[in-house]
Formats: C-alpha cells, sequence, structure tokens
C-alpha cells in the first residue's frame, strides 16, 4: 500500500498551447486511454483529477486543460499562476504554434511561479510526413529555457505517460 503523501495541498497542473495542438487529446490518452480523431473543442475549461504512484510516494493532482481562450489569447495569468506545473503544447506539424508556445514560455517567465516545473511538449510526432518543426528547434530552445522537452503523439500514445510521470518526479524531488 503506498504511502499517500501528496506533494502539496494544491498540486494543478495547466496545460497551455494553440488551439489544435492536442491539449485535450494528451489529457483524455492520459487519463482514459483513449483517442479521438475528431475531438471536440472543449468549450471552458477541464479539470481532471489523477493519483500517481511513484517509488516513494503517492502524486495527487488535478490538470486543467485550457480552452476556447486560446483562441483569442485571452488566458489571464490566473489560469497558470500557482500552477505546479506547466505544460506548453505545440504541434511539429505547425510552425505557428511553435512561435506561439515559445510565447507562452516567456509569459510564464515572467509571470509564473518562479518554481513551476515547465516542460515543452512536441505533440502529433505521428506526422512524421508533414513535419515542419525540427526536434532539434524544440530541444535547442527548451535548453536555452532550462524546460524539459519531450515529443509525444496523443494518436500512438508515445510519450504521454512519460511526460506526466516525468513532471510528477520532478514535482517529488523537489519537496
Ligand atoms: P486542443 O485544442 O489543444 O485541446 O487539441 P485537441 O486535443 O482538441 O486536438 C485537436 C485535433 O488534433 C483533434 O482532431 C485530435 O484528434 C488531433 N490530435 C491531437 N493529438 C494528436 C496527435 O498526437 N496526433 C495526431 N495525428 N492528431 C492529434
Ligand atoms: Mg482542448
Amino acid at each position: 500500500r503506498g504511502r499517500a503523501t501528496s506533494i502539496s495541498r494544491q498540486n494543478w497542473w495547466v496545460l497551455l498551447g494553440d488551439m489544435g495542438t492536442g491539449k485535450t487529446s494528451l489529457v483524455l490518452r492520459f487519463v482514459k486511454g483513449q483517442f479521438f480523431e475528431y475531438q471536440e473543442s472543449t468549450i471552458g475549461a477541464a479539470f481532471f483529477t489523477q493519483v500517481l504512484s511513484l517509488n516513494e510516494a503517492t502524486v495527487k493532482f488535478d490538470i486543467w486543460d485550457t480552452a476556447g481562450q486560446e483562441r483569442y489569447h485571452s488566458l489571464t495569468p490566473m489560469y497558470y499562476r500557482g500552477a505546479a506545473a506547466a505544460v506548453v503544447v505545440y504541434d511539429i506539424s505547425s510552425v505557428d504554434s511553435f512561435i506561439r508556445a515559445k510565447k507562452w514560455v516567456q509569459e510564464l517567465q515572467r509571470q509564473g511561479n518562479p518554481n513551476m516545473v515547465m516542460v515543452l511538449v512536441a505533440n502529433k510526432a505521428d506526422l512524421q510526413d508533414k513535419r515542419k518543426v525540427e526536434n532539434e528547434e524544440g530541444e535547442q530552445y527548451a535548453k536555452e529555457n532550462e524546460l524539459f522537452f519531450i515529443e509525444t503523439s496523443a494518436k500512438t500514445a508515445q510519450n504521454v505517460n512519460e511526460l506526466f510521470y516525468e513532471i510528477a518526479m520532478r514535482l517529488a524531488k523537489a519537496c
């Protein structure tokens, strides 16, 4: 039986990034093990509560999946201020989404909690033939900004569990 050591009382993570990059799909793949080719756009924002068992502790956290607002880029800092982790997602087949992801990173660096675990996620890694953003570009940017970087596919499930476990492990270490 694992110890119910939750990492912090308000352990919530936020997903940010352009509309259509696969934020909701990543969460649904992780939480439910499902993928929808025609994922309906989420209206409003959704919370998913999740519990992960690591070697030493059980990590309970909420994922705040932002939606709708990203179209107008009107997300106020209340959506991410105080988040333990921020997951900034882009789509490897969209240069625009990569540009927008970098803007999100800058905004988080300016306004976010300084201890926040920040992750840059290059999603839709299954779309190799449509790739517009090289792996090295994402990796390089992440390195310069001290972010954890990972390429994922919500469709094939590539690296999806790894993404969320990595965050949980980084937070567990930080405690
Ligand atoms: P969100 O607006 O960021 O929440 O993006 P969604 O999760 O709604 O996904 C937008 C579209 O991209 C949907 O049609 C998904 O099926 C598709 N999608 C999401 N993740 C992937 C992926 O990893 N690979 C591929 N090929 N399509 C994806
Ligand atoms: Mg969504």
